[in-house]
């Protein structure tokens, strides 16, 4: 069966009252950029307060489908079969032979679902649901029909066209990106940050990313693997503007002046206040990372408090009550999982103390950092003005 449109379905932005239409907007200005790279030509507009997605000539039904299925907001995708108005006998015709096209197995039960936009087409919608139910049973003996718990509800909408759909394809559900401002992602070469970038994106949040490179210890394909990871998160998230960090030279002087269990606090505490000034000078309301209690030294509550007393923006860490497992989960669902795991070193791994402190103390940790007086002020200043943004789509 040919579709020509889809129906698309959304959830909570419906509920909206007065700022429905900036929903709705969003949706659309998210739906236009997921099809651009499609094969086809789409019309993406709403209508009667629905969004559609019209196809215009031949296009990639799969690639669409797939497509649309990483937009956030579509709870449902319905694909249409557009029909000229020909009569009411040609409608019971091409009824029956949507049905018979679109279910191989006629072993269900239904009920028909008309409704007319066009209020001077010559049957009620009652006449129409009997008179089409009808043709259905008549045509596929099969069928049956259950008007309160149908396995196949056939809408049958009379408009300037008629359009039949009944399939709904689930959608990721959440909120249109763009519609809850921004936030900087500290995006690492790991599984975690990908994820956590998806999940905050999926409230609706734009992303922005830093990433803390440190050449000659980081290769430049560790770099080429982060933008990777960026791209793949920027099919949900949208276009993400890239921040690659220098952070060599702030992580030898650590290395030179500071006990090293405490590197990794230290260092991750540089990371939240370089990324966090980004954050501040683009707008970004806050701090995204990929931490989960507990799951390394750098991540447990003492680690945590340590590393949060930096950062004056709020810091959202949705992975936070996760196992490994749940979130590897995730990474496979939205394909970052094989990249992610591509043997590259982490800036974080090189430096990293045999023995790291698991329960850091701030005033230590604080009284620590006083030794890098003399030059740090300056190498983080540099680290900022050097830094390589990178445009992701
Ligand atoms: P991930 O899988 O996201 O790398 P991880 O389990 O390796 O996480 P850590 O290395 O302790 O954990 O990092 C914790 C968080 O700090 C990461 O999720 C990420 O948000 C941030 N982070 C760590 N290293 C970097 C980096 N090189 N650049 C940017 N952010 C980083
Ligand atoms: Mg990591």
């Amino acid at each position: 069966m040919e579709f020509h449109s889809f129906l698309i379905k959304y959830g909570e932005i419906g509920i909206k009252g007065k700022n429905r239409y900036l929903f709705e907007d969003a949706l659309v200005r998210q739906i236009r950029f997921a099809l651009k790279d499609v094969d086809g030509s789409f019309y993406v507009h709403k209508a009667q307060g629905r969004v559609y997605v019209d196809c215009e000539g031949a296009y990639d039904y799969e690639e669409t489908v797939e497509s649309l299925k990483r937009v956030f907001g579509i709870v449902g995708i319905c694909p249409v079969v557009r029909l000229e108005d020909q009569g009411f006998e040609q409608l019971k015709k091409d009824v029956a032979a949507y049905i018979d096209d679109v279910y191989e197995n006629k072993n269900f039960s239904f009920k028909v679902e008309a409704r007319r936009s066009r209020k001077q087409y010559p049957m009620t919608s009652m006449e129409m649901n009997c008179s089409l139910g009808e043709v259905i049973l008549d045509t596929f003996p099969e069928t049956r029909v259950d008007v309160h718990h149908p396995d196949v509800r056939l809408n049958v909408e009379v408009r300037e066209e008629i359009y039949l759909y009944s399939d709904i394809i689930p959608g990721p559900g959440g909120m249109p990106v763009g519609t809850n401002g921004s936030a900087m992602l500290l995006l690492s070469g790991g599984i975690d940050s990908p994820v956590a970038g998806y999940m905050v994106s999926k409230r609706g949040v734009e992303l922005e990313a830093t990433y803390f490179h440190a050449p000659p210890y980081t290769s430049e394909r560790a770099k080429e693997k982060v933008v990777e990871l960026a791209r793949l998160v920027s099919r949900y998230a949208g276009p993400i503007k890239l921040h690659v960090v220098s952070f060599t030279d702030i992580q030898l002087y650590i290395y030179e002046q500071c006990p090293h269990e405490e590197l990794t606090i230290i260092m991750r505490r540089y990371m939240m206040r370089i990324a966090e000034a980004f954050a501040k000078k683009d707008g970004c309301l806050g701090l995204i990372t990929g931490e989960s209690i507990g799951q390394v030294a750098s991540q447990t509550m003492q680690s945590l408090l340590a590393t949060n007393a930096v950062c004056t923006l709020p810091v959202y860490r949705p992975l936070i009550g996760f196992d490994k497992k749940e979130i590897v989960e995730i990474s496979e669902k939205i394909d970052t999982y094989e990249t992610s795991i591509q043997p590259f070193e982490d800036c974080c791994t090189i430096f990293v103390a045999k023995h790291p402190v698991t329960k850091p103390n701030l005033e230590w940790i604080e009284r620590s950092e006083l030794k890098l007086a003399e030059k740090i002020d300056e190498l983080v200043q540099t680290a900022i003005d050097t830094v390589e943004i990178i445009e992701v789509k």
